[in-house]
């Protein structure tokens, strides 16, 4: 048997697509004119205390995830104002700060003690949510995707590199709209720390270059309306700066 497959760099030279195959997502590297490609996007629910409650859940559970399409991404620079729009079919589109991790390395099963080997870098995101569409996906016990990972749903930042910021454990994270402080906590609050969310995603998924995860937000999550600016910022990243369209 060959092992030649339609993945094979030989073969593809000559292969032609029906349509044309969707560009790679990237996000700047802060010192780089590299860029980091975005391969998946996995997302932590409710990782803080104070927001588990405000979402009316309390104590200690195992770290569940979801996912976003990489597509979903919209990278920012430090130093821009991007615009996304507001999404259609919601009523209440909610900001989540959250800090991001960016993968270099694949691997599965990863312990905690060696998952920093495997972190590229960091950056602050945003995981914007339909929370309506979420909340009857909930009820109904239905996929969230439809309140998740909707497109322009996740403006990510600049990724800093763990050499130039060293292993982000504790510091500020803060969000505010339109100068007003609206989510303000510290990454030390994350209930499962950085290193424990690799370990236990990738017990799930074997984990590749280019993922990126997305750990949670801290409580004071809210909602934002055409016109409105957010700033997103949090220890060791540089912040961002997006707008709700008119
Ligand atoms: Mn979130």
């Amino acid at each position: 048997m060959t092992s030649l497959g339609i993945n094979n760099p030989l073969l593809s030279i000559h292969m032609t697509y029906a349509v044309s195959p969707s560009s790679v997502v990237s996000l700047a590297i802060v010192g780089s004119t590299d860029r980091f490609p975005i391969r998946r996007v996995y997302c932590v629910g409710r990782n803080y205390v104070e927001h588990a409650q405000e979402m009316g859940f309390t104590g200690r559970e195992p770290p569940f995830f979801f996912l976003k399409p990489a597509d979903a991404v919209v990278p920012v620079a430090s130093n821009e104002v991007v615009s996304i729009p507001y999404p259609s079919l919601t009523q209440n589109l909610h900001h989540e700060v959250e800090l991001v991790v960016a993968i270099r390395k694949g691997g599965k099963n990863i312990s905690a003690v060696d998952a920093a080997s495997y972190v590229f870098g960091y950056a602050v995101g945003l995981d914007m949510t339909r929370r309506d569409l979420q909340g009857e996906a909930k009820k109904q016990g239905r996929p969230w995707e439809i309140g998740k990972a909707f497109d322009h749903s996740a403006p990510i930042g600049p990724v800093t590199p763990i050499s130039k910021s060293g292993e982000l454990s504790a510091g500020a994270i803060e969000l505010t709209v339109n100068g007003k402080t609206t989510q303000k906590s510290d990454v030390a609050k994350l209930i499962w720390s950085v290193n424990e969310i690799i370990e236990h995603l990738s017990a799930a998924w074997e984990l590749q270059p280019g993922d990126v995860i997305m750990t949670g937000t801290p409580e004071g999550v809210a909602a934002v309306v055409r016109g409105d600016t957010m700033r997103a910022s949090c220890v060791g990243c540089e912040p961002i700066t997006v707008r709700i369209a008119d």
